[in-house]
């Protein structure tokens, strides 16, 4: 049996359901309310990821705020994937996703210097009052070197642990 440690960083703005989608991931709880993470919340879990390989992700989840004075190169250091989050209600946050990927590039690579694997999650796709259109994305995922988009419901749990999935496997393939 191969063990696989990942440090998996999520990162994006405030609100976008960052810490709600670590929390379906790991413990299948999802709250209607919004409790600001403080610093860095980091959750554990294990996957038997096939006969021989077992998953082990170390999440780290920021506190938006933490954006406005740029992320600590602790937080980047040794990670082997990021998600990059919005909220399709929230154009804002949307446009925000560049500079997550920039400061992401500029901070960590790969040991071999490449870029780290990022999916670009474009979440609380359950609401009605979507601003941010399929088209669009895409166009901006493929031009900011995502490796892959998908859209998300954390409420409803929809694609929660296929990104996951779909990340693990990036990873793996690069290394
Ligand atoms: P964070 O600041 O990025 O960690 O965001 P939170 O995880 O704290 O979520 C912010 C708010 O959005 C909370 O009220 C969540 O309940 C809500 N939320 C998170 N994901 C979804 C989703 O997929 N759909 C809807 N409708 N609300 C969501
Ligand atoms: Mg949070």
């Amino acid at each position: 049996m191969k063990e696989h440690v990942m440090k998996i960083l999520i990162v994006g703005d405030p609100a976008v359901g960052k810490t709600s989608f670590v929390e379906q991931y790991v413990s299948r709880q999802f709250n209607e309310t919004y409790k600001p993470t403080s610093g860095v919340d980091f959750s554990v879990k294990a996957l038997q990821w096939s006969d021989k390989d077992m998953v082990r992700l170390h999440i780290w989840d920021i506190a938006g705020q933490e954006r406005f004075i740029s992320l600590t190169r602790v937080f980047y250091k040794g990670a082997l994937g990021c998600v990059v989050m919005f909220d399709v209600t929230d154009s804002s946050s949307f446009h925000s996703c560049q500079e997550w990927k920039q400061d992401l590039n500029n901070k960590v690579t790969l040991p071999s210097g490449a870029p780290i694997p990022c999916i670009l999650l474009a979440n609380k796709c359950d609401l009605p009052e979507r601003v941010v259109t399929a088209d669009s994305i895409a166009e901006f995922s493929k031009n900011n070197g995502f490796f892959t988009w998908m859209e998300t419901s954390v409420r409803d749990n929809r694609n929660v642990d296929e990104a996951m999935r779909r990340l693990v496997q990036e990873i793996l393939s690069v290394q």
